[in-house]
């Protein structure tokens, strides 16, 4: 059979590049391993009556690109539901609120914490244009020479560049100093810039935290009936104008012809051709189904990193019951429990000595707060995100282990709402090994490479690969967590592969449907 456009994998940025493909009249296939569609952005009734999400849960990113509207997605069923609060905060003993609404946050905050709510207003105020810039960044193709356009003079960024950058230089969890006087509000800020892996101590890392002022921009959603709600909408929209999704259909090479990529052969031994072939799967993976020598060295080189996350989901009988935060509110947002800085600094220094860590700091999910379709009407999802965890293990194997990091996150947990763990009646536990033997997350890591600078922008997934072009062989396209901007719900990467790809295909303009 011949297309032609041959999408790999049926992750949330596939489906964004060949649902593009698809609209402008190109003849789609899309072959996904496993039997549902969203990768990292999936979810199935994994405990009865409850549905739990499989990777990412927060939608952030995707809102600050036009994804949804170009694609039109609501019309192919998508509803995101708006979080507000966004986050709740806490030590266990003094909670506080994240809104949408910026000024309604630092009122409230400067109630709790004298002159922290000013220092929220002159942090958000400070790095808002330094955020947009980067999102812009984000929405491109990475070239080397744009990038001190978008990140050191984008817009507003003029006339104090040169202390701005000394800022974006620095590990976040001193740029969270300069601003803070208040561990308690300084903690669940550094907690919340910790979610793309690297630790609050690494270099350059600062963007994590600067990104902030975003959150009261594009808020923070959730599609209803769970993440995989977007990738349902986005397979919908791949097949109203005419693309294939074939699911259990995992790839196992990418056929080549001289110099150029010409289709793929399944497992099953079938055949498919097409005049372009796009990888959305781990970078690893595309190096795996290709021949040996056309795989670049430094392709060989990435760095994948030791895990870091892993996820206990919950089924509960009863709602969640916090102790000493406001109900309901404190079941919308996502809960950032953080003891305090120390605890995230012994969390990543047990990692590093091989250790799930004892006491993890937290993120709190209980989204059937706001949609009824994830629990029965009595009872609650409860998702307990936790770091830092590492895929490799200085004693023992996960299945060994995976019991004794389940009940420290639980343990962790008691000490916001104690009692929850009566309430359980099915749960789910993602360790670094699952999220490797599930859903092709090499080492555990949900970023597929790791996002320290050294593989950002054009260097991500390696430097020569950066435009979403194989750079050894014609027709082959890349896209992915792996490539350019990272991890995260976003499908930046699947758009500007598609933009990539429809120009290359536009030039050679042979087989429109
Ligand atoms: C537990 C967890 C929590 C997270 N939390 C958040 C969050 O709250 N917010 C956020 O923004 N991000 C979050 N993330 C990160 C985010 O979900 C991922 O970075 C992102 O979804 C990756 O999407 P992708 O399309 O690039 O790739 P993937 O989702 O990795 O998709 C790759 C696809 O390729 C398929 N595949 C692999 N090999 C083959 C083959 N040989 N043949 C065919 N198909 C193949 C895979 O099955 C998969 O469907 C989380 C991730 C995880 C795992």
């Amino acid at each position: 059979m011949d297309y032609d456009v041959i999408v790999i994998g049926a992750g949330h940025n596939s489906l964004v590049t060949a649902a593009y493909a698809a609209r402008a009249g190109y003849r789609v296939a899309v072959f996904e391993k496993r039997h549902l569609v969203g990768g990292a952005v999936s979810t199935e009734e994994v405990v009865s009556g409850y549905r739990f999400d499989y990777g990412g849960s927060a939608h952030i990113l995707i809102r600050m690109t036009p994804i949804v509207q170009e694609l039109e997605l609501e019309r192919y069923g998508l509803q995101y539901l708006e979080l507000d609060p966004l986050f709740h905060c806490s030590d266990g003993e003094t909670p506080w609120f994240v809104w949408r609404d910026l000024n309604k946050t630092a009122h409230e905050l400067d109630k709790i914490f004298p002159g922290q709510g000013e220092a929220y207003q002159r942090f958000v105020q400070d790095w808002t244009p330094f955020a947009k810039s980067v999102n812009e960044a984000f929405l491109t193709a990475p070239n080397p020479l744009d990038l001190g356009k978008h990140l050191v003079w984008g817009s507003g960024m003029q006339k104090d560049w040169q202390q701005k950058l000394t800022h974006i230089m620095r590990p976040y969890g001193e740029v969270a100093k300069e601003y803070f006087s208040e561990e308690r509000v300084r903690a669940p800020l550094t907690w919340m810039a910790a979610q793309s892996g690297p630790p609050p101590t690494e270099t350059m890392s600062a963007p994590f935290l600067l990104w902030h002022p975003l959150y009261h921009v594009g808020g923070v959603a959730r599609p209803r009936g769970g993440s995989g709600g977007l990738t349902l909408a986005l397979k919908r929209a791949v097949e109203a104008h005419g693309g294939q999704i074939f699911l259990s259909a995992p790839i196992k090479d990418i056929l080549t012809e001289g110099e150029r990529a010409v289709g793929v052969r399944l497992q099953d031994g079938d055949v498919y051709t097409a005049r372009a072939v796009v990888s959305g799967t781990h970078v690893l993976q595309t190096v795996d189904a290709l021949p040996a020598d056309k795989v670049p060295e430094l392709a060989r080189q990435v760095r994948t990193g030791n895990g870091f996350g892993m996820v206990l989901r919950l089924a509960l009988k009863g709602k969640v019951q916090y102790r000493k935060h406001h109900e309901p509110e404190s079941r919308v947002g996502l809960g950032l429990l953080i003891k305090n800085e120390q605890q995230l600094l012994k969390a990543y220094g047990e990692y590093l000595s091989g250790e799930p860590t004892s006491d993890p700091p937290i993120i709190a999910m209980s989204f059937s707060s706001i949609d009824d379709s994830l629990a029965p009407p009595d009872g609650e999802v409860l998702w307990l995100w936790a770091q830092y965890y590492p895929f490799k293990l200085a004693r023992g194997t996960w299945a060994e282990r995976s019991t004794e990091a389940r009940d420290a996150i639980l343990n962790a947990f008691e000490h916001y709402a104690p009692g929850t763990r009566e309430q359980i009646v099915g749960e789910l536990v993602q360790t670094p090994q699952w999220l490797h033997d599930n859903l092709g997350l090499r080492s555990g890591n949900v970023m597929h490479l790791e996002m320290g600078m050294d593989q950002m922008f054009a260097m991500r997934p390696f430097l020569g690969a950066s435009e979403y072009r194989w750079p050894t062989l014609k027709n082959l396209y890349l896209t992915g967590a792996s490539t350019h901007p990272g991890g995260g719900i976003m499908g930046a990467s699947g758009r500007n592969t598609a933009r990539t790809l429809l120009k290359d295909l536009s030039r050679s303009p042979k087989s429109r449907r």
